[in-house]
């Protein structure tokens, strides 16, 4: 694998982050209409919320374009990535994904005992799907997309990925993890969801907790076919771990479209302004279309990490082809501001 993370040092003194710019979540959610709603109906958290999710489901997936049975709810993508995995690999095999990618999936296949074929990124960092097409063998259960992808913040062409998803779903099913996809609207790229509506064997994977702004508050679903997801579900259930209050939460977040509508656009203004600042101090960031950027430094990530922290502020550093990088999440416009005047003080 061409990426490393770095950590503070466990016995290093931690200081108060003050300036959370590492986990790439939604600085200004939750969206008030979702808090009201958990409000109202924290009253009723004695009873289990089967029904209630049903409703939320009939709700995405008629948003999606898909039926019901095409649905599986999660505590954030992350349970289903991680569920994905679990029953995917369970007898072995190998999963074909980028590399880098967001590693949740691939970690836990690996856990279980499959091997992963990582396939390097292309120059523009987006997905080399000849690559992956050709890396599919007989072990093969899964390939891994993720668009746009983290940590690179790089988008792949949504034509391309379409062909790719259509054709290669014939063979092995491919899960494609949007996340960050909200944030990338008007780019050159787009949801996978219309071929599960075609009977293709994808997986789509979306979250609550990037446009929406509740990561906390952990909602997540999968569209794929019925019979994948029963395949996942005779195992381990879809929905049981959602709290009554994080359904309604969900469910009134998915109306404020005035809420996400607005951090799309303080995204972009807080991520072009740190860009700007970037160029010209000379740091050579990879284009991004989320709500992160990631960029090389000119020293030891443990060291970026502890600089940044000792002001309060949380970022990630990661080693990729043997280089530092730092990756930091779009905040607030002041929390950008912070960051840019830490990093000139740091050069
Ligand atoms: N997928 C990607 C690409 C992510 O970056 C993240 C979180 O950062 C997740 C999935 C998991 O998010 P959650 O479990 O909050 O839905």
């Amino acid at each position: 694998p061409m990426v490393r993370e770095h950590f503070l040092e466990n016995n290093a003194p931690k200081p108060k982050i003050v300036t959370k710019l590492s986990s790439n979540e939604n600085p200004y959610g939750p969206p008030k209409s979702a808090q009201d709603a958990i409000a109202e109906s924290a009253k009723r958290g004695n009873r289990y919320a089967w029904q209630e999710m049903y409703d939320l489901v009939d709700k995405i997936a008629k948003k999606e374009g898909v039926t019901a049975e095409n649905i599986m709810m999660g505590p954030g993508s992350s349970d289903l990535l991680e569920k994905t995995a679990l029953v995917l690999f369970k007898d072995g095999g190998n999963v074909v994904s980028a590399d880098p990618c967001y590693m949740s999936l691939v970690n836990v296949a690996k856990s279980v005992g499959a091997t992963w074929k990582a396939i390097p990124c292309k120059s523009d960092w987006s997905h080399d799907l000849k690559a992956m097409e050709a890396a599919i063998d007989k072990d093969t259960k899964l390939v891994y997309i993720c668009n746009p992808n983290n940590p690179t913040g790089a988008i792949t062409s949504g034509k391309e990925l379409l062909d790719f998803c259509s054709r290669v779903s014939e063979k092995v099913p491919v899960f494609v993890d949007e996340a960050y996809l909200e944030l990338a609207e008007g780019a050159d790229t787009q949801s996978m969801v219309s071929l599960v509506a075609q009977g293709k064997n994808v997986m789509v994977a979306r979250t609550f907790s990037k446009i929406m702004g509740m990561a906390g508050i952990r909602v997540g679903y999968m569209a794929a076919l019925p019979a994948t997801l029963e395949k996942i579900q005779k195992i381990t259930r879809g929905g049981m771990g959602i709290a009554y209050t994080s359904i309604f939460a969900a469910s009134a977040s998915m109306d404020d479209h005035a809420f996400q509508d607005m951090t799309r656009k303080q995204n972009t203004e807080a991520r072009q302004y740190l860009c700007s600042n970037l160029d010209k101090m000379g740091y050579q960031y990879i284009p991004s279309y989320t709500n992160f950027v990631i960029f090389p430094i000119n020293m030891p990530g443990k060291e970026l990490l502890g600089k940044m922290s000792a002001k309060g502020i949380g970022v990630k550093a990661y080693d990729i082809l043997n280089k530092p990088w730092c990756r930091v999440s779009i905040g607030t416009m002041d929390e950008m501001k912070q960051f840019v005047g830490a990093l000139q003080e740091l050069s």
